[in-house]
């Protein structure tokens, strides 16, 4: 790992010696050579052009769209480690690796392979398969307190679920959810701020309804008070607390003790289910996720990223008692065509024997991530520019503000024309980073030390 093992594509990182003609799309050879890390995009914008006509805003998921640092995205050829290779030939170090999922690097070859021989086999079958058992086991065997475990297709999925499942065993309607969490595109969360401090929240989206926004109920990241106030206000009628233990939607946000051992404790009080989103942080912080790292047991814990390796798959997990509420073996629905994919399957099987069988990349990712940490703060330090970084594990995220960024207001504050000469100068020195400055980065373990001073060093260009 750590290397790109295809070596011609070396050769592509300077798109000047890629082709024999005068002119690469329409600008001439000799105008690039003038410019050092020229890179073109010309293929990328055509390609947008085309997709825009065809698909809604060009992308599938909006956040690729580059609307909150403009310009038009990169289209994706390949990928393999650490790099990307869009379809004008330029090399990006990647610190998206899929919004997460590629925890050992893209096209890493034991994932790959497995898909390829499961393939060979049949792709679905709407039937039990083997390796749904065998991935669950694994599952259950890495993660501290679940017993079983049910897999669905996205991380949305799983939280949508989840809560469906917590309301069914609680018999209660209401949720409490932090602002700046993310847990996917499902109606319950797409929910703000209401107008008065401690009172429902109201759709942000359209097509939403007022019905299902008054039973979603929004408190403040890292705010015990605002929580407690918002359980007495609503007491006997909150079935679940959700939140991502350690938040990575407005940047990277560590959770307070107090904070995440009182929400533990509030929830245990109250009958409240506590529910970790840990599609983010699931076998990312560790073996065991945000449970295992911060010492806290949750009541149902979400999945998805890399439990699936890079195929589509999400999942939720939790004790026999709460499991077994769940259809067939109890009476709250949930269901799934492709659920436990044989594809998707071997694909996360494959990814979380790998981390199962070297847990030590964890740490080997958290002390690159530190790496890289101190070099930027370095940097920025030394350049003058106002800064924050936050970090935990194999997340981080650099904010341009002046104060600590602890919850969805404080990330907010943030400098976004900063944030866009600091995104749009590391793409044209080839390092790809989130398109939004509300995005954690997610490191991967094919990043080498070099790849980490070369984005250290460029940070160093832009200011
Ligand atoms: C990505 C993400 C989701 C949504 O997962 P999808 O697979 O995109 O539906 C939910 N929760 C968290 C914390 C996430 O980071």
């Amino acid at each position: 790992m750590g290397k790109c093992s295809i070596s011609e594509k070396k050769k592509r990182n300077n798109p000047v010696s890629s082709s024999g003609s005068d002119y690469v799309g329409s600008i001439r050879r000799t105008d690039i050579e003038n410019t050092e890390h020229y890179m073109l995009y010309q293929r990328s914008s055509a390609l947008f052009t085309e997709a825009k006509k065809y698909i809604p805003g060009g992308v599938n998921s909006p956040v690729r769209a580059f609307k909150a640092v403009g310009g038009d995205p990169i289209f994706v050829k390949e990928a393999k480690g650490a790099y990307l290779y869009d379809e004008d030939g330029n090399q990006l170090i990647d610190y998206i690796a899929s919004w997460g999922p590629l925890i050992l690097g893209h096209a890493h070859e034991p994932v790959i392979n497995a898909v390829i021989e499961k393939a060979k086999k049949g792709t679905s079958f709407g039937m039990p398969t083997e390796i749904e058992t065998e991935l669950a086991q694994l599952a259950v065997s890495m993660v501290p307190n679940i017993d079983k475990i049910r897999f669905v297709n996205s991380g949305t999925e799983a939280c949508m679920s989840a809560v469906r499942l917590a309301r069914g065993y609680t018999g209660k309607d209401k949720i409490i959810k932090f602002a700046g969490c993310y847990h996917g595109h499902s109606d319950s969360f797409l929910i703000q701020a209401g107008s008065g401090a401690v009172t429902f929240g109201s759709p942000n989206s359209p097509g939403v309804t007022q019905g299902t926004a008054k039973d979603t109920l929004l408190a403040n990241y890292n705010d015990l008070e605002g929580v407690k106030a918002l359980a007495e206000a609503n007491k006997g009628e909150i079935a679940a607390i959700i939140l991502e233990p350690v938040a990575g939607n407005m940047g990277c946000i560590i959770p307070t003790d107090e904070f995440i051992y009182g929400l533990r404790e509030l929830c245990t009080q109250e009958g409240i289910l506590l529910l970790f989103d840990e599609v983010m942080t699931g076998f990312r912080l560790g073996k065991g996720g945000a449970q295992e790292a911060l010492g806290i047991d949750a009541d149902i814990v979400m999945f998805g990223k890399v439990i699936g390796g890079g195929l589509p798959v999400g999942a939720f997990a939790a004790r026999a008692e709460i499991m077994s509420h769940l259809a067939p073996e109890g009476p709250v629905y949930q269901a799934g065509t492709l659920s436990g994919n044989p594809l998707a399957m071997s694909a996360g099987l494959a990814m979380l024997t790998e981390l199962n069988n070297k847990p030590e990349v964890f740490a080997s990712l958290a002390q690159k991530t530190e790496y890289l940490h101190k070099g930027i703060a370095k940097v920025l330090t030394e350049k003058g520019v106002t800064h924050q970084i936050n970090r935990y594990g194999s997340m981080i995220s650099v904010h341009f503000c002046e104060d600590p960024v602890v919850d969805f207001a404080s990330s907010a504050k943030g400098n976004n024309d900063t944030f866009k000469k600091y995104f749009h100068g590391m793409l044209e020195q080839g390092v790809y980073l989130p398109p939004s400055a509300f995005e954690s980065y997610f490191l991967n373990d094919a990043l080498s030390y070099t790849d980490l001073d070369k984005t250290i060093e460029a940070v160093k260009t832009i200011f």
